[in-house]
């Protein structure tokens, strides 16, 4: 029998605003525990919250980047549950009238482009963090993160494989950090998802039974989740049983997901509208000065790298993915070298030297990288050299051009002195030059590779083998 997939994502996205959503307590991380709290994210008696106008217009922002509805009229209200890291006892969060709606993104996979419906997406508080000691017979409670705002971001079930939930939350992920409204760190939890999934036979219309997928901290986490889910959840089908609904978590060390609850449904949390918040009313002038506001997008971005910079569409993809990594491109591209070259070494040197690191931390300024590519295309250093002066750059910050000097590393272009060094090798190896005349031209490379060995590989590469034929052939 055979199975299709249908994914659905939960993003969680943290806001990039200095205070939180009710009170004026700093959102930043790595302060120490409880510092960043007062009685009203700690949920004390008698205080009322105060909406941060701040989230709304970062809402919007993200809801016009997706061609969404903005809900010009939307309301607040509690979801109750009970949990240590949740003062209140209820999130303040948006239920049936959220801020967005009807939204929608492009993804591509394997050359396909494909549509994905964006359902809704509101504004919500963060929980605190609970802290489970290894050792101590207890578990701490750090109330910081208490209120920093988030936008809760749900999909359709559009998706029909891990790769599109993949493409898709790279995309959710590239525009949020266009707009600049989410630094987007998996690994501190600022950006956050739940994938829900399940199978159906093909040609069935009604969805199967979904299992939801928690605790993934990397893009590659989630579709490697996903890819277990959908191999165990088939293997269940195929063996008659059925797959219980439930949330699990993911386990990156056994690459297994693990039972964590069975999953509540929506009325369990007795939600009902906020009486401490009235109803956010927006006007539509101030919805179209944010239109005014928005950056140009990934996709646009890409669309302009094809047509302005001749790249091919993989190329501008990769770029345009990140934000810092295409202004990084057209920085660099600014000094005159070809973009495709700029393109192949930020593809291939630059993301190795990084080693996943972001480029905003990358020592290496575009305008260095600009200027390093130039001394190649001046025939100033080799390749080769270059790839050596890069790698430099990378630990030290240093110019291109200062390494080139103080290394030494300046290609000889000079014919004499290459002749000079062509000649002493001529004379320490007669029989190869005896077989080179009698057509042993393979016999070239090693030649060469004397020649660079020699001048630390500084000869002009182009200028070797001509220098080479001549001097052994003559003429
Ligand atoms: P909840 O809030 O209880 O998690 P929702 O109905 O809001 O549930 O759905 C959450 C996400 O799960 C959405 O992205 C939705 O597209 C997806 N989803 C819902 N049902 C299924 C299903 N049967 N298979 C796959 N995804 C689903
Ligand atoms: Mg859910
Ligand atoms: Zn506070």
């Amino acid at each position: 029998m055979e199975f299709e997939t249908v994914i659905g994502l939960e993003i969680h996205a943290q806001l990039k605003t200095a205070s939180k959503i009710f009170c004026g307590c700093s959102t930043a991380f790595g302060a120490p525990p409880n510092t960043h709290t007062c009685p009203v994210c700690l949920g004390m008696p008698g205080v009322l919250p105060v909406l941060n106008k701040k989230v709304v217009e970062f809402a919007i922002k993200m809801g016009l980047a997706t061609g969404s509805t903005i809900n010009r009229y939307n309301q607040f209200a509690r979801k109750n549950y009970f949990y240590p890291d949740l003062p209140k006892g209820y999130q303040t969060s948006q239920f049936d009238l959220p801020i967005v709606e009807h939204g929608k993104v492009e993804i591509e996979v394997d050359g396909k482009t494909r549509e994905i419906g964006i359902t809704r997406m509101h504004m919500e508080e963060d929980a605190g963090k609970l802290i489970h000691a290894e050792h101590d017979s207890c578990s701490y409670v750090d109330l910081n993160r208490t209120g920093t705002p988030l936008l809760e971001i749900v999909s359709e079930p559009d998706l029909r494989s891990p790769q599109e939930a993949y493409a898709y939350l790279k995309k959710i992920h590239a525009i949020l950090r266009y707009l600049d409204i989410c630094d987007g760190n998996m690994q501190e939890g600022s950006f956050r998802c739940d994938a829900n999934i399940s199978l159906r036979p093909v040609g069935q219309s009604t969805l199967g039974t979904r299992t939801e997928l928690k605790n993934m901290n990397s893009f590659r986490n989630v579709q490697d989740a996903l890819e277990y889910e959908v191999r165990r959840q088939r293997d269940l089908l195929l063996d008659g049983q059925k797959v219980v609904q439930q949330t699990l978590l993911w386990d990156p060390d056994t690459n297994r997901t693990e039972p964590m609850r069975g999953k509540e449904d929506a009325h369990d949390y007795r939600y009902f509208p906020c009486p401490d918040l009235v109803p956010v009313e927006i006007n539509s002038e101030w919805i179209e000065e944010i239109r005014a506001t928005l950056p140009e997008l990934p996709d646009a971005r890409k669309n302009r790298f094809v047509t302005e910079y001749r790249l091919p569409e993989y190329d501008a993809a990769i770029l345009t993915g990140d934000k810092l990594l295409a202004e990084y491109f057209e920085e660099a591209a600014k000094g005159g070298v070809e973009p495709k070259k700029i393109s192949n070494w930020i593809m291939t040197e630059l993301m190795r030297g990084l080693k996943g690191d972001d480029i905003g931390n990358c020592r290496v300024a575009p305008q260095q990288l600009g200027n390093l590519l130039l001394l190649v295309e001046k025939g100033v250093i080799s390749g080769k050299i270059a790839k050596a002066v890069f790698q430099d750059m990378l630990e030290s910050g240093h110019d291109p051009e200062q390494i080139v000097q103080e290394k030494n590393l300046v290609q000889v272009s000079d014919e004499h002195e290459i002749m000079k060094v062509i000649e002493e090798i001529l004379a320490a190896h007669p029989a190869q030059v005896q077989e080179f005349r009698g057509g042993k031209e393979k016999l070239m490379g090693f030649f060469v590779g004397q020649l660079m060995q020699r001048m630390k590989g500084k000869a002009n590469p182009a200028m070797a083998n001509d220098l080479f034929q001549k001097a052994i052939l003559g003429g």
